[in-house]
């Protein structure tokens, strides 16, 4: 399910006027400091869809006429956009206090499109604001609060459960990214999992992949051999692997062996998630009797296959050799990882089985986790 930081604006995006509390011209716009390039981080980095949600009391009204709020408005939204910065929605409540309007925060009503929808998992996105009733906000859509500390907000809880929501009282907004990013990688490192329904007129085929597993398989392709080196896989890896592909094998092997690689590749990607907190790169060497295979693979967010594997027959068991070139290519393109495999051998079974055990132990190295949590890249994504 999706999730969304709801954001306040005036006090949390920008500087809200101590006196009038209203920004009503361009030269009362000042950004919150360090939010935009915070905030860049979090669209770039974590999977929330923004909203912002705020009242401007009177909108449209004499007392704040639509000529002073809109240029310092899109002023605002085009500085965040031409930063990487959208937001889904922007909703603005224009009521009065004492019209205790249902639209108006911390009431819900201007958030109900994305309650009816159901799409959303409230229990996993914030509200980030500078009052009360923003967290009381929070509170009444079952989300949590992050809090824009100013002491000059009355912030005297009447109701207990709603202090209980805040989960950070901040003033800094690089400790709002850096909570939020610690967040993302508990809950990654919670669940790597993933399941993967391929349905195509050539085959049909369900991936059901936990990384961090106990070695627990059930590969059923319809190609034995293609089972056996799945189940090496999994077992050298340590990963649980379901595997139920149905395929068009009255034709040939091809579309089986092709799309159950990318498929596990797709499986692969998405139980990754960020990859924040993972090695990255893993390589092993291992020998089989005569044969030996070595493995390199970055998972880089790049699909690249360096494959230099010479076989001496051209079917292993149900399987034609010239498959399992075509299979890590297929992963590589859908895992976007590199991959180096590089064996030799006289035995065509040992070379590449070999080649599935070392592609699982360099697998395991490269997806197991740091101790130090980060995105193991300069680029700020992988
Ligand atoms: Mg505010």
């Amino acid at each position: 399910m999706k999730r969304l930081l709801l954001i306040d604006r005036d006090g949390t995006l920008i500087i809200e006027p101590p006196v009038d509390f209203q920004v009503d011209s361009l030269a009362k716009l000042e950004f919150y400091p360090k939010v935009i390039s915070n905030l860049a981080k979090i669209a770039r980095e974590l999977p929330y869809e923004l909203l912002m949600v705020t009242n401007q009391d009177g909108l449209g009204t004499e007392s704040f006429p639509e000529e002073n709020f809109w240029p310092a408005h899109h002023k605002m939204l085009t500085t965040f956009a031409n930063e990487g910065i959208a937001f889904r929605d922007v909703l603005i409540d224009r009521s009065f206090p004492h019209e205790n309007s249902p639209t108006r925060k911390p009431k819900t009503g201007l958030l109900t499109p994305y309650l009816k929808a159901g799409e959303y998992d409230f229990t996993r996105s914030f509200v980030i604001g500078d009052r009360l009733t923003d967290m009381e906000l929070a509170y009444n859509l079952g989300a949590r609060g992050i809090l824009i500390h100013n002491p000059i907000h009355d912030l005297s809880f009447s109701n207990p459960a709603v202090e209980n929501v805040i989960e950070l009282i901040t003033t800094d907004w690089e400790e709002v990214y850096q909570f939020l990013a610690l967040e993302e990688q508990a809950y990654s490192r919670q669940f790597r999992n993933a399941s993967i329904v391929r349905k195509t007129n050539e085959t049909q085929i369900q991936i059901d992949l936990e990384l961090d597993g106990q070695a627990k398989y059930d590969i059923n392709s319809g190609l034995d051999f293609l089972d056996h080196l799945l189940e090496q896989f999994a077992k050298h890896s340590r990963i649980n692997l379901k595997i139920d592909a149905q395929g068009d094998l009255h034709i040939d092997e091809h579309h089986t062996v092709e799309d159950v690689a990318i498929t596990l590749g797709e499986a692969f990607t998405k139980a990754l998630g960020s990859k924040r907190g993972i090695e990255r790169y893993g390589f092993f060497i291992l020998p089989m009797d005569e044969a030996q295979a070595q493995v390199a693979i970055d998972f880089s967010g790049r699909s690249y296959l360096v494959w230099d594997v010479p076989f001496s027959r051209e079917r292993v068991g149900d399987v034609p050799t010239e498959l399992f070139e075509h299979f890590f290519k297929s992963f590589s393109d859908n895992c976007k990882c590199t991959l180096h495999i590089k064996a030799e051998g006289k035995n065509a079974h040992h070379v590449i089985e070999a080649v599935f055990k070392s592609f699982a132990r360099a697998c395991k190295l490269a997806f197991q986790r740091t101790e130090y949590g980060d995105l193991p890249s300069t680029k700020g994504v992988l």
